[in-house]
This record gives structure tokens, sequence and C-alpha cells, in this order.
């Protein structure tokens, strides 16, 4: 993705990975028609042989004048990620591949002409595993916060169930991630809730989006001459533009999932906002446009 100019702003895309997921272990109850309706324009994050749509996994990075903000931290390095329940089994043969990774994430932020004291916030759209992973590192057998000078922002509704999930003993994967991503921002006193009062700059706004988790948000820039949104997971695949009524296996509520993302959807319609997705594929950004009854996502 090219630098996205937004008045004094800027975004940029910091890769951690791609990952390829069967289409109908991701959407179990998507007609595979839909994907044939528009594969005109779905092919870059969709491959047709093996029914695989592409996941990203990047952060965002909002440069303002006076900001380096990261908005979501992908999966991490030596992350412990394994786990039981059903979403893990089914999915262990992509899931395993967040174990022990061993990415370049940090050599390519520092492309960007950073270092981690630099980062002034880390925004955390929800803490699920892939957007919480590099919150942190490991130093001398300890995790510790990678950023630090930053102040991390997470929801209060997110951490509360997390909080929740993590003592249950069947959830594991979730207390490995509370632990090795979330406590040591606590212990270190780098967490923030974010509440009405978060600033980012006037240009930047949070905006409360649950449904694929509960207290997700998403982060919306108006600059004077171009809008853009950083959607986090209320999209996983543009085809969801064309059919925002499919969640993913991923979504905690699928009900609220659901209407989240069509007022979403229905919003960003032929309003040239730009969209950024946390987990769309190749150059990324696009608006979403209708075109004979239907929708579609064009990358710009
Ligand atoms: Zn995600």
């Amino acid at each position: 993705m090219k630098t996205l100019h937004f008045g004094e702003l800027s975004v940029d895309k910091v890769i951690d990975g791609i990952e390829r997921f069967p289409v109908l272990n991701a959407f179990p109850e998507i007609d595979l028609g839909i994907i044939e309706k528009n594969m005109d324009w779905i092919y870059p994050f969709y491959e047709p042989m093996s029914k695989m749509i592409l996941l990203s996994m990047h952060s965002f990075l909002i440069r303002t004048p006076n900001l380096n903000i990261l908005v979501d931290t992908c999966i991490g390095n030596d992350k412990r990620r394994v786990g039981q329940g059903p979403i893990y089994k089914k999915n262990e043969s992509i899931l395993s591949h967040w174990n022990n990774r061993n990415s370049k994430y940090l050599r390519n932020l520092e492309s960007f002409g950073l270092t981690l004291e630099s980062i002034d916030i880390v925004m955390c759209t929800h803490l699920h595993a892939d957007h919480v992973g590099w919150n942190t590192r490991l130093e001398n057998g300890v995790w510790v916060p990678t950023f630090p000078n930053a102040k991390y922002l997470f929801s209060s509704e997110e951490l509360s169930s997390m909080q929740k999930e993590s003592k249950s003993p069947y959830d594991e994967y979730t207390k490995l991630v509370y632990q090795d991503s979330i406590l040591p921002i606590m212990e270190s006193g780098q967490a923030n809730i974010i509440d009405d009062s978060t600033d980012l700059g006037r240009e930047i706004n949070l905006i409360k989006t649950p449904g694929h988790s509960p207290g997700h948000y998403c982060v919306e820039i108006n600059s004077k001459d171009r809008n853009g949104i950083l959607t986090g997971d209320v999209l996983h695949n543009p085809i969801q533009v064309d059919c925002p009524s499919i969640s993913t296996v991923f979504c905690d509520d699928k009900d609220l999932s659901n209407e989240t993302r069509v007022k979403i959807v229905d919003e960003l319609t032929d309003s040239n906002t730009v969209v950024l997705a946390a987990h769309f594929s190749g150059s990324t950004a696009g608006v979403i446009n209708s075109k004979n009854n239907s929708r579609r996502f064009d990358l710009i």
C-alpha cells in the first residue's frame, strides 16, 4: 500500500504476514455463488482454485504532526499459540502458524524511519490474538512492552471479557494471549482504557462497533480533503461489502456483528471514504461503490 495522505495525517501499512484460509472455514454460511458473481473484482483477495481467502496481518501506522499511532499489533513473535476448543481444532493447520513465529515486523516498522521509542500510542481495535501480538516482545525470557513510551488503548468491555474468558479452563488460548500480550502492559502502567475523553487529535475519532468482539472500535479519520476509516475486524474480506450480513467463524456475537457490519457498509457505500480493513491483502485501501444493485470494493 502506498502512503495515504489525509490532510496533515498520513497512513501506512506495516506487514506482519499473510495467511490463507479456506473460505468455507472462515465463512461457514457463505453461498459460493456470491463469490462467483463478484469474481471480476474479488480476485486479489481470494484464490478460486484453492477456495482460499487471503488474510493480511498488518498494523496501520497513522502519523499526525504530533503523534505516531499504531493501530493493531498483529500476531507477534515467539508467542505460544496452541489451544483447545472447536475453532482452534478445526483450523489448527492455519492457526498453528501463529505459534512461535519469527516475522520481520519490527524491521518493516523501522523501514518507515521510526524507532520503538517513537511510537506514542498503540490502539487495539480489539484484543484478539492477531491484534495484540506485537504489544509485547520477549526480552531475556520476559514479555516486555514493545513500545516503551506508548500509551496502549484498550476498551473496557474488551478487557473485562478477556479477563473472564482467560479464567476458563476450556480457553487456554485466550489465557496465553492475555498473559503474554495484555498483562505485561497492565503491569507496566501503560494500559489506558478508552472512553469518550480519549483524544487522538482533532481529525481522529474512535467509533464503538461491537459484535465481532464485545468492545470493538473502529478508527475514523476526518480531514478537510479526505475521509477514511480503519474498520478493524468489522470486515474480514471484501466479499462482505456485497453481503454484509455474513459473519466469520471468529465473530463472537454473530447477530450483533452482522448488524454493525450492515450499518457501517451502508454508511460507507458511495461515500468515497477510504476503507482500511485489518485483513484486506494487497494494496488494501479502497472504497465501497454500488453497481447494478450490488456493491463492490474498488482498490484505490
Ligand atoms: Zn483479526
